[in-house]
């Protein structure tokens, strides 16, 4: 008998009907004789407007405020659906995150789960019935609620998952698995049967947004099994773990954009020692993130800085850049926000040379021009201008033999 973690996000849990589904879905599962624990999003929908009434009281309102008002959308979701699975004749109990004692450190709106205490969910489990618990949620110390950050009902799953050394975590969603490219641009994209917790960080980190980023850090770090597939269809999705022998040889997994970052350059830069914190330094003070930096070789004592950060944030740092500028004594500031990032992840690159080579040959063949290049173990990104974003993702994509077999 094993042990499994199903999540539902907001979207397979929208209407009343949506959460039949569910219901029908987790029923099923539990007959086949395994134990099943639900971790549930609220409604889709749900957490924005609630947020929205918040706003509508305050510009800054509360951050512990919030919390207790976002966790109200967990606990209609996990009581709507024990509902429907009593209805159907499937025994199940509902828990909030406080209740199951998902410990978190007092960071309200960001929080951390510190500790899972199981013992609730074992003893029903034991019991037969199957555990709805609200994802998203916990509670500090001191028995305040706290949220664990937006899509945080992913990261819910998974540390129930470690804490119960479950045999899976299953993640049902409206995609049926991780796709070799957004299938939206490359309609031979191809679904994953496997891929490595390294690439799938690379590729939700890059803009492919199946899973919160820190779910799969969870997953990493305990190891579990962890695996996307769809709530509307059967299938087996795709499985995230670890990289071993088994699995596709491909070099490369996947292809990953990012359209929601702009650049900016600074030019005539006093070529010494610390002008990258100067530059970079009140950015970061700022909460800016930035992404990509490159820093030209200095030519008579200057030189230049160009970085990314995301769009929402461009005018931020502009207006920060321009003042460093201006202390400096640095010639000028520039930027840019009609840019894409577009990266190939794979673990096989680690042990083939070339992958740079022939991404930037199938680029060049095409006529797209290359803004920025950065690397890391498993991948290679490039900035192109914007209007190229569909033809450079195809034509990687196609390049390193990623497409469908028709
Ligand atoms: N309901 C929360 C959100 O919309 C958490 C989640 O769905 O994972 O971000
Ligand atoms: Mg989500």
């Amino acid at each position: 008998m094993a042990l499994i973690v199903h999540k539902y996000g907001g979207t397979s849990l929208g209407s009343i009907d949506r959460i039949k589904a569910v219901a029908e879905r987790v029923h099923a599962a539990r007959k086949t004789g395994d134990n099943i624990v639900v971790v549930v999003s609220a409604m889709s929908g749900e957490t924005d407007r609630l947020l929205g009434l918040a706003n509508e009281l305050s510009e800054v309102p509360a951050p512990r405020e919030i919390d207790v008002l976002l966790s109200t959308g967990e606990q209609v979701t996990i009581a709507l659906l024990s509902i429907a699975l009593k209805e159907r004749g499937c025994d199940a109990i509902s828990y909030t995150g406080g209740q199951v004692r998902i410990l978190t450190d007092n960071a309200h709106n960001k929080a951390r789960i510190l500790d899972i205490s199981g013992q609730h969910i074992k003893s029903n489990l034991a019991a037969g019935k199957v555990v709805v618990v609200a994802g998203f949620q916990g509670v500090d110390e001191e028995g305040n609620i706290t949220t664990l950050g937006r899509g945080g009902s992913d990261t819910t799953a998974v540390a129930l998952a470690a804490a119960l050394k479950a045999d899976e975590c299953r993640i049902f969603t409206d995609v049926d698995g991780v796709y070799t490219a957004d299938p939206r641009l490359v309609s031979r994209a191809r679904r994953l049967d496997t891929i490595t917790y390294e690439e799938m960080l690379e590729l939700s980190s890059l803009g492919s947004k199946v899973l919160q980023i820190r779910s799969v850090e969870f997953a990493q770090k305990y190891r579990v099994k962890l695996r996307v597939l769809s709530s509307f269809e059967e299938g087996p999705g795709t499985l995230i773990t670890e990289e071993d022998e088994s699995m596709e040889e491909a070099i490369i997994s996947g292809i990953a954009h990012n359209k929601d970052e702009a650049k900016l350059t600074i030019v005539g830069v006093p070529d010494k020692p610390g002008i990258a914190h100067s530059i970079l330094g009140p950015i970061a003070d700022a909460n800016v993130e930035v992404d990509m930096i490159v820093q030209n070789v200095g030519a008579d004592n200057l030189t230049d800085l160009t970085f990314t950060v995301h769009r929402n944030d461009y005018d931020k740092a502009l207006a920060i850049l321009k003042a460093t500028c201006e202390n400096m004594g640095a010639r000028e500031v520039t930027g840019d926000i009609s840019i894409v990032k577009i990266s190939v992840v794979g673990i096989g690159m680690r042990s083939h040379a070339g992958v740079a080579s022939k991404m930037f040959n199938a680029l060049a063949k095409e006529g797209i021009n290359i803004i920025m290049i950065s690397t890391s173990e498993i991948k290679i990104s490039v900035v192109v201008h914007e209007k190229y974003l569909e033809l450079g993702v195809r034509t990687l994509h196609s390049e390193f033999g990623l497409e469908q077999e028709s």
